[in-house]
């Protein structure tokens, strides 16, 4: 039988408190999100738009949503109304589309770069040129809706600690250089969101500031 409520709170009992845990609820059952809720918890995080969507209306309106998933351009509109923060931009061109959307919803809407940091599989993300490239541009520039509040990468699935650790520190490297660059005087870019239930506590230790987690949390996902 796994504990949820104890999972939660042995995991808190760990994380110094100055880093944020996002409680990773895809495909678990809206009770299982309110146990977490009842203990105190407000941040969870869905990878799915449509999973999403069904979930938050039967939940209660205090959670604050991160999108940790690839986001399609056309289902931007419909997380833009109330979503805390998309932590998974990971193009130019949906940035932009964000910041119309959110305009038209009349919000400001924090978001996250998503990184490219594993070394083998193929991941969704931005290369550090690629991050420049976009924040010098004048269609970056003038966007007024979104708010940029750092970094966020998904490490290689492997054993392999040393590697595992290489690519966090590339990740806070990266948030570094942006923050030395473009954000010197932005207090609210200051977020690298890195580590999940097998690689955390290297990540918090390489410098994460939210940590993503799910299976340890809510126990396996059968997928
Ligand atoms: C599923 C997921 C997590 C959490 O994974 P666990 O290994 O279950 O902790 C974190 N980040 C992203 C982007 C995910 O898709």
């Amino acid at each position: 039988m796994i504990d949820i409520a104890l999972n939660i709170s042995t995991l808190k009992s760990q994380i110094p408190p100055s880093v944020k845990i996002v409680a990773v609820s895809k495909t678990k059952p809206v009770s299982d999100i309110m146990i977490v809720y009842n203990s105190g918890h407000r941040i969870f995080g869905e990878n799915r738009v449509q999973e999403l969507l069904s979930k938050k209306d039967q939940l209660p309106f205090d959670i604050e949503w991160h999108l940790i998933g690839h986001l399609q351009s056309n289902k931007v509109k419909d997380i833009v109304p109330f979503i805390s923060m998309i932590e998974s931009v990971d193009s130019a061109r949906l940035l932009i589309i964000i910041n119309r959307e959110a305009e038209k919803a009349g919000r400001t809407i924090d978001c996250l770069l998503q990184f490219y940091i594993a070394r083998e599989e193929t991941k969704f993300g931005f290369s550090i040129d690629e991050a420049c490239k976009m924040l010098e541009s004048s269609e970056y520039n003038v966007l007024k809706n979104v708010t940029l509040c750092g970094v966020m990468g998904i490490a290689t699935f492997t054993d392999k600690t040393e590697q595992v650790r290489e690519e966090f520190i590339s990740l806070r490297n990266c948030y570094n250089l942006l923050k030395e660059k473009y954000f010197r005087d932005s207090d609210r870019f200051r977020e690298i969101s890195m580590g999940m239930s097998g690689d955390y506590p290297l990540a918090v230790e390489a410098g994460s500031t939210i940590v993503r987690i799910g299976s340890l949390i809510f126990g396996d996902r059968i997928t």
